[in-house]
């Protein structure tokens, strides 16, 4: 699998970008604003929600940062104009965390206080350890401001993350609102699993401290050995499927509190997705859209070459995994 994945990284860039084109149109919903809209209306369909990305980070100069800042807000009056049950996944090196940390905060919190407004929730993606502290310091920040429509994301495989879920949940309380993955960058061996086993694992760890700990949890995953990890634990804290993740919620937005739902990334295991729906659990579905969408999917395989392999199963045997 390694070895395929990353033959498939060498000889990518020369692939033809029709090709590319044609591989990625399963995993993101088109390049504007309006593809994303109808993609999710037809999907709503599917008795799921949505948290939505615009593809692009690690911006070169702060115009850039505008950009992005611009296009969630139109993103944002999208949501409320077509009433789309959506969250927003944000990346926080796309609003110039790497360039200014002051200007990726104000940007931020543009986007943020738009969303408070509207009562939609805002989350931000992790990306690499450069910037895992920081990401968590701007949730915190925000939620010190008063804006308790913001969480962040943690990763499994970071050994680092359960003390982050303990110090985060002690400091919010019902206010923390998580999501958990195994977490996508390769990450270097001195602070990060490595091993698959040991990556769920640890996953698992995190996803039972995270409801032990009365916060919101949003299971990320397709991998069976976390899911039905999961669904034990709920079972046996007696969080049923039908539990309402906001009835907690009195006047003033006290937070979710405890609760849960699964979440997929567009594309992947549509099958399992409606399953966990039909069974009436919560899901929601993470879809990606923007002009950016070449060198997403380039990015993210060079980062992961398991990717590669993912996608070519899908390919050949599309039966063992349904849009
Ligand atoms: P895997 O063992 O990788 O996958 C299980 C099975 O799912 C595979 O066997 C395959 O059949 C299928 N599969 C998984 N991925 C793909 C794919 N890309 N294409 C085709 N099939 C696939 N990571 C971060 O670092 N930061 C984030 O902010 C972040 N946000 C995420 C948000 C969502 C909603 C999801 C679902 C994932 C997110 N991730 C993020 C990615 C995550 O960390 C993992 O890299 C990714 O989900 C694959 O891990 P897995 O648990 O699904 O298990």
């Amino acid at each position: 699998m390694a070895v395929f994945g990353r033959f498939v990284v060498r000889f990518l860039p020369i692939a033809p970008k029709f090709i590319v084109k044609r591989i990625a149109g399963r995993y993101v919903a088109g390049s504007d604003i309006e593809s994303a809209v109808t993609l999710m209306k037809k999907m709503s369909e599917e008795n799921t929600s949505f948290t939505i990305d615009v593809l692009g980070e690690e911006i070169k100069n702060l115009d850039e940062a505008r950009y992005f800042v611009e296009e969630y807000s139109r993103l944002l009056d999208e949501i409320i104009l077509h009433g789309i049950n959506a969250h927003i996944s944000l990346k926080p090196t796309a609003f110039g965390l790497l360039l200014d940390k002051d200007i990726a905060i104000d940007n931020i919190e543009e986007i943020l206080n738009k969303a408070a407004i509207n009562d939609i929730f805002v989350r931000l993606d992790m990306e690499d350890h450069r910037v895992t502290q920081d990401t968590i310091d701007i949730v915190l920040l925000m939620q010190e401001k008063g804006y308790q429509n913001i969480g962040t994301v943690l990763q499994g495989r970071l050994f680092r993350t359960e003390n982050d879920v303990k110090e985060i949940s002690d400091s919010l309380g019902p206010l923390s609102d998580f999501r958990i993955c195994k977490g996508i960058y390769l990450e270097p061996e001195d602070i990060s699993y490595s091993n698959y086993q040991e990556i769920v694992d640890a996953t698992n760890r995190c996803i039972d401290l995270m409801l032990e700990s009365g916060s919101y949890t949003a299971i990320a995953s397709h991998d069976y050995p976390i899911i039905d990890h999961s669904l034990e634990k709920l079972k046996n804290m007696g969080i049923s499927p039908s539990h309402d993740p906001r009835e907690n919620t009195v006047g003033v937005r006290a937070g979710k509190g405890i609760g849960y739902e699964f979440q997929f990334l567009l594309g992947v295991r549509g099958d399992l997705r409606r399953k966990l729906a039909s069974d009436g659990h919560f899901t929601r579905l993470y879809v990606p859209y923007g002009t950016k969408w070449y060198e997403y999917g380039i990015r993210r395989i060079r980062e992961n070459p398991d990717i590669a392999w993912h996608v070519t199963k899908t390919l050949l045997m599309p039966w063992t995994n349904r849009r």
